[in-house]
């Protein structure tokens, strides 16, 4: 079996009632060059359920540990589905992404409701609205889901209460803005090696990291970079 292979059948079996048994995980979302192999380690880790979570440490001492979400508390039970997307938690770092991908395509709409939750987990199909950046979409689902578990462990074994502003800035658009840094050196890379293709790179590249200038103001070869966009 290939990396590409979609694991059909343990999809199907780790998200019954949730997904088809016939449901396809597709490599090509998550197997991104610029993506770290940390963050595309962890979306594997959640599509096959391997993230420790309490529902499942419950059944197996349920005397000691308590089924409930430690963000959302009464009344809730922690699945994978909960943690990564129902949670109160996850809905604030996922509403976050969701407006960073209105910037840059230029959405109108003060609803943050532009993708659910099989969009977010496992790359399905994007909206159409956001064709252009679906490359960039991909790597901003990997970093979310990758700080909704850094801050759940903070909270969990630090005790640290993330300030929304922790999540935003320090973690999510400084991680997407480094991914916009790398394209932007391979940019320059394939333009001093293929010259004769420069303004094509670099059209490709206004359309995508440089869409409305979310990310960085390019004037020639010279980009500037908004680390403290938002930031007021
Ligand atoms: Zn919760």
């Amino acid at each position: 079996m290939t990396n590409r292979t979609p694991d059909i059948t343990r999809a199907g079996v780790k998200w019954q009632g949730y997904l088809p048994g016939n449901y396809r995980f597709f490599w090509s979302q998550v197997w991104d060059p610029l993506h770290s192999g940390k963050e595309a380690a962890f979306i594997w880790s959640i599509w096959h359920k391997a993230v420790a979570v309490n529902e499942w440490r419950a059944r197996i001492a349920p005397a000691s540990i308590s089924k409930q979400c430690i963000f959302c508390l009464p009344n809730t039970s922690e699945s994978v589905k909960h943690k990564f997307w129902d949670c109160i938690q996850a809905r604030r770092t996922w509403r976050w992404a969701t407006y960073i991908m209105h910037e840059l395509c230029g959405v109108r709409t003060g609803h943050l409701d532009s993708f659910n939750w099989k969009q977010t987990l496992f790359g399905e199909r994007t909206p159409y609205k956001f064709r252009k950046v679906v490359k960039i979409w991909h790597l901003l689902r990997g970093t979310t889901l990758w700080t909704i578990w850094v801050e759940w462990n903070d909270k969990v074994f630090n005790q640290e209460q993330w300030h929304e502003s922790k999540m935003k800035y320090s973690r999510i658009w400084d991680t997407l803005l480094m991914y916009a840094h790398t394209a932007w050196q391979r940019v320059l890379k394939l333009i001093k090696i293929s010259k004769f293709s420069a303004v094509a790179l670099l059209q490709n590249f206004d359309r995508t990291w440089g869409a409305r200038q979310v990310l960085c103001r390019r004037n020639r070869l010279i980009t500037e970079w908004n680390w403290k966009r938002y930031i007021s």
